[in-house]
């Protein structure tokens, strides 16, 4: 009924508006409202703004993107690109990246619902990213630092092969170059598409970071929303500080698994940042504006560390 309704109100004034604009009939008063709705509209144009999914604020992509992604009003942390999060985190021109046109192979020949390498096609378009991180040494504040950001959008931050040799790789760079490391999660584990192949990449990196723990050069781990699975099992959880995003999901399985399996309810905040800080798993839980800033200074308490005790 309703749609009838206005279906016949826009209809009407299409008719009349040529017969006679100035008379003051219902058909002329409703003709502006459909163009005053029109031009709101061309104000705010589709797919230039998102709405928070905390607050349901309505944000301005740019302004969103100014704020390092993250809600004005309520301050949600939205998923940041890798590049994005490299361009906040390191001094200009400072990034130099490794192994930047390493690509997977479908070593599977997986075809299921979809095949590896279609899939591989469509993200590496959609994200302009060649696999799911990007590795490289780069500067903060005074400290050259092995960086390794991992990007959410390149099919899920999932770890394949790439993902496991890029930062394996960045990971011997330090210890051969005595660099602190600093790893940024994002991820859904392991990547289905390369089986085996995927879930060894948990160990390589592990065996990686165990012989940089050697050298007593330090390795950060920051998790952000979320950081699950495969990743959270192997080398984020191994930092020798682990940082989180606010309120960013942490977890090894979904919550709806391990309630099915233990048969029991989940407490409040369960798999959240915040929760893990309280259980000692988390170090700290940094909003992302201060990121920079926190790591720069916990960067100088570990190097002076590491200083003294190559000095002594
Ligand atoms: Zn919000």
């Amino acid at each position: 009924m309703p749609t009838q309704f206005s279906k016949k109100k826009v209809a009407i004034p299409a008719a009349n508006s040529s017969a006679g604009k100035s008379t003051t009939s219902p058909t002329s008063f409703k003709k502006p409202r459909i163009g005053s709705a029109k031009s709101r509209k061309r104000d705010i144009p589709e797919g230039v703004w998102t709405k928070c999914p905390k607050c349901t604020t309505l944000l301005i992509d740019k302004e969103l993107d100014a704020n390092l992604k993250v809600c004005p009003r309520c301050a949600f942390h939205f998923t940041i690109g890798a590049r994005e999060r490299i361009h906040s985190l390191v001094e200009t021109c400072s990034f130099q990246e490794m192994d930047a046109d390493m690509l997977s192979v479908d070593v599977l020949g997986f075809t299921g619902v979809a095949a590896y390498t279609d899939k591989l096609d469509e993200y590496q378009k959609s994200t302009g990213l060649k696999d799911a991180v990007i590795t490289g040494i780069g500067q903060i504040s005074k400290h050259r630092v092995a960086l390794g950001v991992m990007d959410f959008a390149f099919l899920g931050g999932s770890m394949g092969s790439v993902v496991g040799e890029k930062l394996t790789r960045l990971i011997e760079t330090a210890t051969e170059k005595s660099l602190p490391i600093l790893i940024i999660s994002a991820s859904g584990g392991a990547r289905m598409y390369e089986g085996m192949c995927s879930l060894m990449q948990m160990a390589k990196t592990c065996g990686a970071l165990a012989y940089h723990a050697k050298s007593k050069f330090p390795y950060i781990s920051v998790l952000t929303n979320p950081t699950t699975a495969g990743v959270m099992a192997s080398y984020a959880t191994v930092g020798d500080l682990i940082i989180a995003e606010p309120g960013a999901m942490i977890g090894f399985a979904g919550p709806r698994v391990i309630k099915d399996t233990t048969q029991s309810e989940l407490p409040a905040g369960f798999q959240t940042a915040e929760f893990l800080l309280e259980r000692g798993l988390v170090d700290a839980i940094v909003a992302r504006r201060d990121m920079k800033e926190r790591l720069s200074s916990y960067l100088d308490f570990l190097m002076e560390g590491v200083r003294q005790r190559t000095a002594g």
